[in-house]
């Protein structure tokens, strides 16, 4: 079994990448080595210190709450006027996160490569019970304040669905949203 250890290989890290539409095997699994990586180093700057062997459902969703830090998906509050706009006609001061598309692809990708870095699946951290309840609620949030329906569409095949306006391109794409510089992983986590 080979680990990818990120303390090992300071350049590796992820670093920013241009969303293109082009989703090729090999891009894919460049997406999840870097997201792989990127979780390793988390772990390693997590205080306490944790390791993937006792890393929890509970751990991923706290690693899915700290990425929302640099998401880029305006998401409203429900106090906001413009709360379940899809085109809001000003700005306002809700934050902003990383659309449930991006946490959903990731986590799939992080699934993965878990188990083929040796993880065995039924203790695999990706998939547990708490982590998809968090997605879910993630989805049915971001739906109602940004007035998008994330349900899939395969009922009519024969009618070509345009994709949703507000879906960012990091989620259409699948693009990483790991593109947080090393330093502030390097500086340590503020939880
Ligand atoms: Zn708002």
């Amino acid at each position: 079994m080979e680990l990818v250890s990120p303390q090992s290989n300071p350049n590796n890290f992820p670093s920013p990448i241009l969303a293109n539409s082009s989703a090729t095997p090999s891009r894919y699994e460049n997406q999840k080595r870097r997201d792989w990586i990127t979780f390793c180093q988390y772990l390693r700057n997590h205080r306490p210190p944790l390791s993937l062997s006792m890393c929890s459902g509970a751990h991923v969703v706290e690693f899915l709450r700290y990425l929302d830090q640099f998401g880029k998906t305006k998401v409203h509050n429900p106090t906001c006027p413009f709360f379940g706009l899809p085109n809001p006609p000003a700005p306002c001061p809700c934050p902003l996160r990383q659309a449930w598309g991006s946490l959903d692809a990731l986590i799939g990708r992080l699934r993965a490569a878990f188990e083929e870095h040796g993880g065995r699946p039924d203790g695999n951290p990706f998939g547990a019970r708490a982590v998809r309840i968090f997605l879910r609620q993630v989805r049915d949030f971001q739906a109602k304040a940004r007035g998008v329906s994330y349900e899939k569409k395969r009922k009519r095949p024969k009618q070509k669905v345009a994709p949703p306006p507000l879906v960012d391109a990091t989620a259409a794409t699948g693009a990483s949203i790991l593109t947080m510089p090393s330093a502030l992983l390097n500086e340590g986590m503020k939880f």
